[in-house]
């Protein structure tokens, strides 16, 4: 997921605008741009060695997920069709491995969803406003996660990214938009 730092980067000059980072420096695939991007219509498959490869392969999302100024980032996003995601919302990165909704509880509908995935498009989605998550940590060992609002709609995005579903599957007609050029729009 994109866009927690929106107001920030409305302030920046079009050269570093996120949304305009080669294909080369994040490694991030977009959907019907970049080759082998179907990857992520799949449903994922289960972290199971937590080796020193998996670490690092984990750990080396942290700086993709900064550099397109995401506040979230699945594996399949870049490439990788396994069941993590870090995550961002605002107490540092996080990465989730294994992770299942356990619970949920309400619901919150603003604000609108960007993907790194899907650059030019903003999506309403009705998501639950607290869940509880069951996972695994980097190491392997139980995590568990009780968050609510942006927290909870990040999660619920990067597990949907583990299950090949995108904004543009949830969402549709007037709750999808697409911005185009140089977006004022950039305003959720
Ligand atoms: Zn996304």
């Amino acid at each position: 997921m994109g866009e927690a730092t929106n107001r920030v980067r409305s302030t920046k000059s079009a050269s570093t605008d996120p949304y305009n980072v080669p294909f080369d420096d994040t490694g991030i695939l977009k959907v019907d741009e970049t080759p082998g991007w179907e990857v992520l219509k799949l449903k994922a498959e289960p972290v199971t060695e937590f080796d020193a490869e998996f670490k690092e392969m984990a750990l080396s999302m942290v700086p993709r997920m900064y550099r397109a100024h995401g506040c979230g980032l699945a594996a399949p996003q870049v490439g990788i069709s396994k069941r993590f995601l870090i995550y961002d919302a605002g107490n540092g990165p996080t990465v989730v491995v294994n992770p299942v909704i356990t619970k949920e509880r309400g619901e919150q509908f603003e604000p609108s969803e960007g993907c790194l995935s899907l650059p030019r498009i903003k999506a309403r989605i009705r998501r639950p406003n607290v869940i509880s998550v069951k996972a695994q940590d980097i190491n392997g060992n139980e995590l568990f996660i009780r968050a609510t609002e942006l927290e909870a709609r990040i999660l619920c995005h990067e597990i949907d990214h583990l299950d090949g579903i995108l904004i543009t599957d949830r969402a549709s007609g007037e709750d999808i938009r697409i911005i185009t050029g140089d977006d004022d729009e950039d305003d959720f």
